[in-house]
């Protein structure tokens, strides 16, 4: 049985969710029951969730950082997607850049989209453009 994160968009709870059960649109919050949000295995954070996710996840996290005005974004995102239906080896996350600008200068991204993987809350890997799905998925560490 594999398992992502995600953070309720209502309570604010970090929930570990059953993956298949994600896929499917049934996974809820542990806390106040209302549906956790997916696309395909993707969530949308902010700096706040991606930072408790990172912590806690006992499982590699990888994240798209995009913008909207960002062409090669708007082909990539569908990939990134579908490279989360495929893997279940990792929590998928989404950064918004321009909403999250703090967090993109923290962490030096200069160009978009940009793909970081995290383990044990520490960057382990990134890479730089667009990829396909099957990319994306080699790039997960196994263990
Ligand atoms: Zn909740």
């Amino acid at each position: 049985m594999s398992h992502t994160f995600s953070v309720c968009k209502n309570c604010q709870s970090l929930n570990k969710a059953d993956s298949d059960r994600a896929l499917k649109g049934e996974a809820v919050c542990g806390k106040c029951g209302k549906s956790l949000s997916f696309h395909g295995l993707v969530s949308e954070v902010s700096t706040e969730d991606f930072r408790r996710i990172i912590k806690k996840s006992d499982i590699p996290v990888i994240v798209d950082f995009w913008a909207s005005w960002c062409g090669p974004c708007k082909m990539y995102g569908p990939e990134f997607e579908k490279a989360s239906r495929m893997d279940k080896n990792a929590v998928f996350l989404k950064v918004n850049t321009e909403t999250e600008q703090l967090l993109s200068s923290e962490l030096g991204i200069r160009g978009i989209p940009c793909t970081i993987i995290f383990s044990g809350g520490k960057e382990v890997r990134r890479e730089s453009g667009a990829m396909s799905a099957q990319q994306i998925s080699s790039l997960v560490p196994r263990s």
